[in-house]
């Protein structure tokens, strides 16, 4: 059980763990493959400069996946201390999916984009609502612009999105979450050494990340099974 007070501000750092207890398998992070590619072969610059047909039939993939799974009681969770704390609990994600708004959340900063937005890669139209799906043989959608139409996704090499915001709410947090990340993508990974000597620093998921040793305490359960009645707000 962690304790909220009046005076606390809560710093929520999700990651893929969260997502696949709704059935949405981990692709980032080692050991990622879709059909024999590694996912960093995939989701890259270089991979969309070489292959945007392959890309964006990866990512079509990925939103019909997506689309199907639903949130589970630990979106819910998160959700509902938003609800009760407003803005005094910053909401980041690594993840790509909606669960989490899908869950209720109003404000989810996702640092490595959303895979139902879209944008150009020539005139900065977008981030924009985009579902569809662009499969071989279909073309690689194109802007009013004549620019490429690409996934609001930041690729491996690309510097994730709003880093600004998150560093603001960073050092002003008193207590940090992570769930269900791996501990390994970075900078995300490094964001519990960044406030351990300001916050209270807490992680949630089945198993131990890989820096578990930075964790002032772990709780080693699943998402769905520990968030609903792990914060006491008094
Ligand atoms: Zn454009």
């Amino acid at each position: 059980m962690i304790t909220v007070t009046r005076r606390d501000r809560i710093f929520i750092l999700t990651g893929s763990g969260i997502s696949a207890e709704s059935g949405i398998p981990t692709f980032r992070g080692s050991g990622g493959l879709w059909r024999n590619n590694h996912v960093e072969e995939v989701a890259s610059p270089q991979a969309w400069a070489r292959d945007p047909a392959m890309v964006w039939e990866f990512y079509s993939m990925r939103r019909r996946v997506a689309a199907a799974a639903k949130p589970n009681p630990g979106h819910f969770a998160l959700a509902a201390l938003e609800s009760e704390l407003g803005d005094r609990v910053f909401l980041c994600t690594q993840n790509v999916d909606n669960l989490q708004e899908q869950g209720g959340s109003q404000r989810v900063l996702h640092m490595h984009g959303e895979l139902f937005k879209s944008r150009c890669e020539t005139c900065r139209r977008g981030p924009f609502p985009d579902e569809a799906c662009y499969e071989p043989p279909t073309e690689i959608p194109r802007c009013v612009c004549g620019g490429r139409i690409r996934p609001h996704i930041c690729w491996f090499g690309e510097v994730p999105y709003e880093m600004d915001r998150i560093l603001v709410a960073l050092d002003s947090c008193t207590i940090f979450a992570a769930i269900g990340t791996s501990g390994v993508v970075e900078p995300a990974a490094s964001f519990v050494a960044h406030v351990r000597h300001l916050a209270s620093t807490y992680y949630v998921g089945p198993e131990p990340p890989a820096n578990v040793g930075v964790f002032d305490r772990c709780f080693l359960a699943e998402a769905g099974k520990m968030l609903p009645n792990l914060f006491q707000v008094g």
